[in-house]
């Protein structure tokens, strides 16, 4: 590994300041978890780390103006047994239990997660289908992004140079409301998805889809959201076929890439059966609450 300079402000200013100061030699570091192996495999070579952890409250979750509220630096786990999240967004509990193994989801941090990027994780799936919104800081203070705005491209996102994820916030469902979030990796339990898809339906009382999103994993060169299959579901009184319907749709919105997980045709397929499965399982869940 080559040499690099580190420090720990106890502050976001101080963090921001080091963060400018540093430019393009500079990075932001988290939990390191992805940070750290593409250092190792030589593809970034920063000669500053600038470490959050120091960062007094920036790991805090709470609930506020009907919004659950997650720091940056929460990890994984953290996030993933707070008595928060597992009563007002068991989907997103229930996603993180998902990741990786729990050593890795002890260290990996929600904001590091976003700023990444990376495609095949499994948190911005169900991030975007409750409709999340990103909190950025930098220099010239503060502003907020729908999630489906903040991925731009592989590994790309909207931040700017030197500025940092604060963090996500998500809206509490309204009544009538399921959601649903199935991964599938036939390797090991552990691995990266093959396919993942998030789904969240709400209904009227008498069964009347009033709303549905859809968040898909590895399946583009962002995560993604299936618009075109979620206008389907709209208004319509939910049956099998119409779920057919909008896991058609949905087969028609990705474009992933073959890799060792499999061929593109074969993702694309999956991503149907996928999004049959998770709707189905949201709308059990919805018409359970709705009744
Ligand atoms: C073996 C392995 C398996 C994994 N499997 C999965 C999986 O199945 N599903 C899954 O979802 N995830 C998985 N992960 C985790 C995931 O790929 C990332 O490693 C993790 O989400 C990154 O979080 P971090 O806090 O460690 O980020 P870091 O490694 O610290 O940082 C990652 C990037 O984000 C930047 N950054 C960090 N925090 C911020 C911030 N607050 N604001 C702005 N920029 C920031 C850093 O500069 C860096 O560019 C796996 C990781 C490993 C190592």
């Amino acid at each position: 590994m080559h040499a690099f300079d580190y420090s720990e402000p106890d502050s976001l200013a101080g963090v921001l300041a080091e963060l400018e100061e540093a430019g393009e030699e500079g990075k932001a570091i988290a939990g390191g978890t992805a940070l750290v192996i593409l250092m190792m495999q030589r593809l970034v070579r920063p000669r500053r780390l600038i470490s959050l952890r120091r960062v007094a409250g920036l790991d805090r979750i709470g609930t506020a103006d009907g919004r659950v509220r997650i720091g940056a630096l929460a990890t994984h786990r953290r996030a993933e047994t707070s008595g928060e999240i597992r009563s007002r967004l068991p989907v997103l509990a229930e996603t993180l239990s998902h990741v990786a193994t729990l050593r890795i989801r002890n260290v990996a941090t929600i904001g590091g997660c976003l700023a990444h990027a990376d495609p095949n994780q499994d948190p911005p799936v169900t991030l975007l289908a409750l409709d999340a919104r990103v909190h950025i800081a930098g220099r010239q203070g503060e502003r907020q992004l729908p999630l489906d705005e903040f991925f731009l491209d592989y590994y790309e996102t909207a931040l700017r140079p030197g500025e940092l994820v604060v963090a996500v916030d998500v809206p509490s469902p309204p009544p009538g409301t399921g959601s649903a979030f199935h991964k599938f990796l036939p390797r090991t339990a552990d691995d990266y998805a093959t396919v993942a898809v998030a789904a969240t339906l709400t209904l009227t009382p008498d069964g009347v889809c009033r709303a549905a999103r859809i968040g898909l994993g590895a399946l583009g060169p962002t995560p993604l959201r299936a618009r075109d299959a979620e206008a389907i579901l709209i208004g319509e009184r939910l049956h099998d076929g119409l779920l057919g319907a909008t896991a058609e749709a949905a087969m028609r919105a990705v474009d992933p890439i073959a890799d060792g997980r499999g061929s593109a045709d074969y993702k694309r397929h999956m991503a149907g059966v996928f999004v049959r499965r998770a709707l189905r399982s949201a709308w059990e869940r919805a018409s359970r609450e709705a009744a």
